[in-house]
């Protein structure tokens, strides 16, 4: 257990913040993944790999706010270049150098990335990249895989909540809504394949051949359990996007950690736009989409309005830039490297705690990402990874235990690594897990 018992049965600041975020904020918070049954815990503040929340615990934190903090919290570099750009000013109507330096930055990371545009989340990277396949094919259709999460963004929401009474047939998944604030009409654009299945995902993408402007993918989705796509699967979606004159788009909001230029360099396979996101930003919210210049033509307005034109008003300010530029020049190729051999590391000391707990779990991941599953195999694809609802309480008592145990994880038993950590903080965090992994034991 890694922090002190007597100061974490009170949790009484935290409820009392609770009950006036009630009154104001609907469920009590802006983001409903904050949420923890009975109640949110407050973050006081965060200094390298840990977290201190309002009662004064402290806790490894391997959410890093999902993802988004490759380096952790505060780092000294970056609060110092942040803290130079506050001083010049914040945001600008006109553009700014630390833009241009850092979009040169992120391209000389990967050759793939010839144009880049800066956005400011991942949903909106995510939105512009299908727009982007739309304008640039004219075709109005795009695919996505059954389960994957990508966002606020209707069309890339589709099927992500599907559930056993609406996802359809196995052959067939169905693009369903996750909010009663989409329409039908919309999700009818939406073509939906199953994961890592070759076959069944090619009839389906051939059945909409004409009109598919893209297919997008996660090669890690964490909403199916953090298993890596099959490189016949990448392949094929590769060949027959080429063959079929659609595009292919890599969610790489949060797999561009994987590698020095993202995750698809696991598979040696360039895609034709990359959407980019989380920690990217340095820890201040942004997106990115990044692609070939033929493709990221169809945003550019000089010679006559641009097929696709994309704004936003705090799009690529400079304090974003200049965080998020220290941050991605402090994660070069050592950085990956050491980052992706800790998560090793993780995998394998949580699968020797399951070995001594002797519980039927297993664990996933790759790179600095990993999964704990409660069962004996991982999922291979949504529907697997699907969680009853008697499952899903018995998860959630998991990372509660977790949570009390000084450890703060994704609420689906998901860590992401951050470079403030050291083998000593993973080698802790598996004392609890075993601790934890002993509690839910039948
Ligand atoms: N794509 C993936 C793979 C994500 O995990 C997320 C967020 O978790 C998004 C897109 C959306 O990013 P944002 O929350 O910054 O809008």
């Amino acid at each position: 257990c890694l922090v002190d018992a007597n100061l974490h049965t009170d949790v009484s600041k935290s409820a009392a913040l609770f009950e006036r975020a009630k009154s104001i904020l609907p469920g009590g918070c802006s983001r409903n993944t904050i949420l923890r049954k009975p109640h949110p815990i407050y973050a006081e503040r965060g200094q390298g790999c840990y977290v201190y929340d309002v009662e004064g615990v402290r806790r490894v934190d391997f959410a890093n706010n999902i993802a988004s903090l490759i380096h952790g919290h505060a780092h000294p570099a970056i609060v110092a270049a942040v803290s130079e750009q506050l001083q010049k000013g914040t945001a600008f109507t006109l553009g700014t150098e630390v833009e241009i330096d850092y979009a040169e930055y992120i391209r000389s990371r990967n050759p793939a990335f010839e144009r880049i545009r800066f956005v400011n989340s991942g949903t909106e990277a995510v939105m512009a990249s299908l727009k982007a396949a739309r304008a640039f094919t004219r075709r109005p259709k795009i695919a996505k895989v059954e389960g994957a999460y990508h966002g606020l963004y209707d069309y890339a929401e589709a099927s992500q909540t599907a559930k056993p009474d609406n996802w359809g047939q196995p052959e067939r998944p169905s693009s369903v809504a996750v909010s009663r604030g989409t329409p039908q009409r919309l999700l009818d654009d939406v073509v939906v394949i199953p994961f890592n299945d070759v076959q069944r995902a090619l009839e389906i993408l051939d059945e909409h051949r004409d009109h598919l402007a893209c297919v997008l993918v996660d090669v890690l989705p964490h909403r199916i359990g953090v298993i890596p796509a099959a490189e016949d699967f990448v392949q094929a979606l590769r060949r027959w996007t080429e063959q079929n004159g659609a595009l292919l788009i890599f969610d790489e909001v949060i797999t561009f950690r994987s590698k020095f230029g993202g995750a698809q360099q696991w598979y040696d396979v360039q895609p034709d736009i990359t959407a980019l996101g989380k920690m990217i930003g340095g820890g201040f919210p942004v997106g990115a989409i990044a692609g070939s210049a033929d493709v990221m033509e169809v945003l550019n307005p000089l010679n006559g309005p641009a097929l696709f034109p994309l704004s936003g008003t705090f799009s690529a300010n400079p304090i974003t830039m200049i965080a998020g530029h220290t941050a991605m020049q402090l994660y070069d190729r050592e950085a990956v490297d050491r980052l992706n051999a800790l998560g090793d590391r993780a995998r394998s000391s949580i699968g020797e705690a399951i070995k001594i707990a002797d519980v039927p779990v297993c664990v996933s991941g790759r790179g600095s990402m990993f999964r704990i599953h409660l069962s004996a195999d991982a999922p291979e694809n949504y529907r697997q990874a699907y969680l009853s609802a008697e499952k899903a309480a018995l998860l959630s008592a998991f990372v509660g235990y977790l949570f009390d145990g000084g450890l703060l994880m994704v609420e689906t038993g998901t860590g992401f690594l951050s470079t403030a950590m050291s083998e000593q903080d993973i080698d802790d965090m598996t004392a609890v897990v075993l601790g934890a992994l002993r509690k839910i034991k039948p």
